[in-house]
């Protein structure tokens, strides 16, 4: 078969691979001048660091299927995301752990204290937290969640963190141990080339190509024996029920010499702080050596029709745009919404690997026939 594909982000690539080696032939369209989406990273002109050029992302998983995948792809080099938070004019350890709880109240208490006292901060009255505030007041309290999550919410997703899902904050595990490791995943690495090459690496075959700077063609899908999107899902029925809203990210420049912050990704929780955190990219490859640094300042703001989408919104009370989209893709023949995009889903990456092998999985039981 040939089929064709718009984006050439994680998902499309490892759908892609896996049917160019079962002999189909992989046409791939990439808007951009780059494949691998936002995962893509990039080594700066001046400096000789490894940028990652749409934020940070480290690759962290549970799934030994997905490690094995990606280590296929790459050489992974072992690392640990340790980020720091600055709040009310001093900086701490996130996840909330063990030493950010003692620090923070000024104490000394062993991990079963610590259990205990944060317990009697919580609002038990929570039995389910129906949002992200409710999330943080029953499982921290509220002077944690006023010092490292309030500020921070409202400005990386510009609305209250009453409406929007606890599961965004469950994203974070909150810790009574020194354990100040960011994720609780078993496998976790950077690969050693930066993402670009290992995505570069799962298109390299003989019956996957791959244009840039090149829109899909809607209108010309049928000249596929199948397309899998991974653009937007609304964008590619015109908008017809509306725009869905994401949130999208400056980069706020700036360069310095040897280590300018002593860490990779320092969070700015003070509401009075414009930008969310700053990440200074030499750390992300701590392998290497750089004199010169380069670090982003991140700010979180309103997706504009001419933005890149990062984080899609998911409201607590949401209205029924994505539900009328999701009807859409579900009735649309021949076509496979998906990724962070297509499936409008706030997905790490291994997650993306995970969902693309099933969307494989099904893909072949319906093509078996
Ligand atoms: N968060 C916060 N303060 C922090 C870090 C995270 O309030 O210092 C909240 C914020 O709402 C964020 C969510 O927790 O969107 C999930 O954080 P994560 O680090 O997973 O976000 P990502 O790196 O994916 O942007």
């Amino acid at each position: 078969m040939h089929i064709g594909m718009a984006g050439a982000g994680l998902s499309c690539a490892v759908i892609a691979r896996d049917l160019a080696e079962a002999g189909h032939r992989v046409s791939i369209f990439e808007q951009r001048d780059h494949i691998a989406g936002n995962c893509h990273t990039e080594r700066d002109a001046g400096t000789g660091v490894m940028l990652h050029a749409y934020g940070p992302h480290i690759f962290h998983t549970d799934d030994a299927e997905v490690w094995d995948y990606v280590n296929r792809f790459a050489r992974f080099v072992p690392y640990v995301n340790r980020v720091k938070a600055r709040t009310q004019d001093r900086v701490f350890s996130l996840p909330i752990n063990l030493l950010t709880i003692n620090q923070f109240f000024g104490r000394t208490m062993s991990p079963s204290e610590a259990r205990a006292f944060i317990e009697a901060q919580a609002d038990t009255t929570i039995e389910e937290p129906a949002n992200f505030e409710e999330q943080a007041l029953r499982f921290v309290g509220r002077d944690l969640y006023e010092a490292f999550f309030l500020g921070y919410t409202r400005k990386q997703w510009g609305v209250e963190p009453t409406e929007i899902p606890a599961s965004i904050l469950k994203r974070l595990p909150v810790r009574f141990s020194y354990d100040d490791n960011y994720f609780a995943h078993r496998f976790q690495g950077m690969p050693e080339d930066g993402y670009t090459a290992m995505i570069g690496n799962i298109l390299d075959h003989e019956n996957i190509s791959v244009a840039l700077n090149t829109k899909f063609d809607t209108a010309r899908k049928d000249a596929f024996d199948h397309v899998f999107w991974s653009g937007p899902v609304d964008a590619y029925f015109g908008h017809r029920y509306g725009r869905l809203k994401y949130r999208t990210l400056d980069f706020e420049r700036v360069t310095g010499d040897g280590d300018v912050q002593g860490c990779a990704v320092m969070n700015y929780c003070d509401e009075s702080v414009p930008y969310t955190r700053i990440t200074e990219h030499k750390h992300f490859s701590p392998w290497e050596d750089h004199e010169g640094s380069v670090l982003f300042r991140e700010y979180s703001r309103a997706c504009g029709e001419d933005d890149i989408p990062y984080y899609p919104i998911h409201k607590v009370a949401g209205d029924d745009t994505l539900e009328r989209y999701t009807e859409a893709a579900a009735a649309e023949q021949g076509v496979t919404f998906v990724g962070r995009l297509g499936t409008y889903r706030y997905m790490d990456m291994d997650v993306t690997i995970r969902a693309a092998f099933d969307t494989l999985g099904s893909w072949k039981m319906a093509h078996a026939a």
